[in-house]
């Protein structure tokens, strides 16, 4: 009989699915997960887990204090998050893009200030602040600028939709520190970590209606500042420095979209056997099968793409297409299953107790975040010899 758990991939992936599983029964059983949704909150004790587990170490060089992993197991382990409290995995990819970025001189200057390892167990919580009140795809309009003054940096700006800041302890900041290039807005750009603990800076929440658990915030830079060698990376080439983790932060994307949709598909299908109508239960009216049929071929024809992007990725091939259909065909797959869930639950799947509207509302998110799905179509568009639309 055909299931929604992946059914072609090396049985060690397998045996890291369950082990994650496992260690999520334990730590965030579905009651605690959907009560911490309602609530806002952060999954402390599971992310405090996976820390133990070497689980947030994944995709950080292993000289410098990570646990290595390869970008599927990266991919696999999100998934299994994302089933279970979608915002954990939001707050997880942010933790993965912390550790390849640190990586890039191969983990030598964040070792030595001791992130990388700090982060990877758990101990210190760190957020990535790029997206502003005014700018959010078009990010090289931001504002948020840096100048080095009495041998220090010193920050002025506003952060907006920053995952865990509440809970962080730094924030690597993309900020301009230098004027533009003419023709090159991404020159000037640097990425600074500034710790979150003083005086110029205030972090509020704000709320919305999905990933509530992912905590995200807006922060407010007012003569914020941050040692010299806080600077992550070469000065003005924050960009270049961020676009090296971007194939990995589209097929992590992607993960989030599977485990939402494979989650919801579950829900979906239970219902469609305890539910009765008409003496019977409502799996057998054909309507309702083509729809959880439809579901299983968008979630596994999804899976088929993000596998071959990580391929692609972890064979150092070019990915940047493929990881950019992964992250499109994925969030759009997953938005029509949790809508199909839906119409099949009726009242029960908007029901508070029902995890289904958890994943509704939740699933938004995979349509315009990290990167808006416009975008990655206009990124395809280009792929395609077609002339830059923007
Ligand atoms: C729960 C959550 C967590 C987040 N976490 C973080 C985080 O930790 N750090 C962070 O920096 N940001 C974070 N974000 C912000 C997220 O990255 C942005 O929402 C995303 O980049 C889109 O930006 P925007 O919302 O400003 O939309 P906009 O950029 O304003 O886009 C609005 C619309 O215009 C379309 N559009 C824009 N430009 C084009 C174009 N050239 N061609 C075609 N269509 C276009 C978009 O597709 C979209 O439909 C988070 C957001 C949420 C909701």
């Amino acid at each position: 009989m055909l299931g929604t758990r992946p059914f072609e991939e090396p049985p060690e992936r397998g045996d890291l699915r369950d082990m994650v599983g496992s260690l999520l029964a334990r730590e965030l059983p579905p009651d605690r997960a959907l009560a911490l949704d309602r609530a806002g909150l952060f999954a402390a004790e599971a992310w405090a887990a996976l820390g133990a587990a070497g689980l947030l170490g994944l995709g950080g060089a292993e000289s410098a204090g990570g646990t290595g992993g390869t970008a599927g197991d990266a991919v696999a382990v999100t998934e299994e998050i994302a089933r279970v409290l979608p915002g954990l995995a939001v707050d997880y990819v942010t933790c993965g893009m912390a550790m390849r970025m640190l990586g890039h001189d191969g983990g030598a200057a964040a070792a030595a200030r001791g992130w990388l390892p700090r982060i990877a167990s758990g101990e210190m919580i760190c957020s990535f602040g790029m997206s502003e009140p005014d700018v959010g795809t078009d990010l090289l309009n931001l504002r948020t600028s840096a100048r080095v003054e009495d041998g220090r940096w010193v920050l002025r700006g506003q952060k907006l939709w920053i995952s865990l800041a509440h809970k962080a302890g730094i924030v690597f900041v993309l900020c301009r520190t230098d004027p533009p290039e003419e023709k090159r807005r991404s020159r000037g750009l640097s990425v600074l970590a500034v710790p979150l603990d003083q005086p110029g800076v205030t972090v509020n929440r704000v709320h919305l209606a999905g990933m509530r658990a992912a905590g995200t915030c807006e922060i407010y830079f007012d003569d914020a500042v941050a040692p010299l060698d806080h600077l992550v990376g070469e000065r003005g080439r924050g960009m270049a420095l961020l676009a090296q983790t971007l194939d990995v932060e589209r097929v992590l994307a992607a993960g989030i979209s599977l485990g939402i949709g494979r989650a919801a598909l579950d829900l979906h299908l239970a219902h469609l056997r305890e539910r009765e109508a008409f003496g019977g239960p409502i799996g057998r009216f054909q309507a309702l099968q083509h729809a959880a049929a439809d579901s299983l071929a968008d979630l596994s024809a999804s899976r088929a793409l993000v596998n071959t992007a990580v391929r692609a990725i972890e064979d150092g091939r070019p990915a940047t297409a493929l990881t950019a259909m992964a992250k499109l065909v994925a969030g759009e797959s997953t938005a029509r299953i949790v809508d199909r869930g839906m119409r099949a639950m009726a009242a029960h799947g908007l029901a508070e107790e029902s995890a289904m509207q958890m994943y509704f509302r939740d699933a938004r998110l995979q349509l315009f975040s990290p990167v808006s799905n416009d975008m990655i179509r206009n990124i395809l568009g280009e792929s395609l010899g077609l002339p830059r639309s923007y």
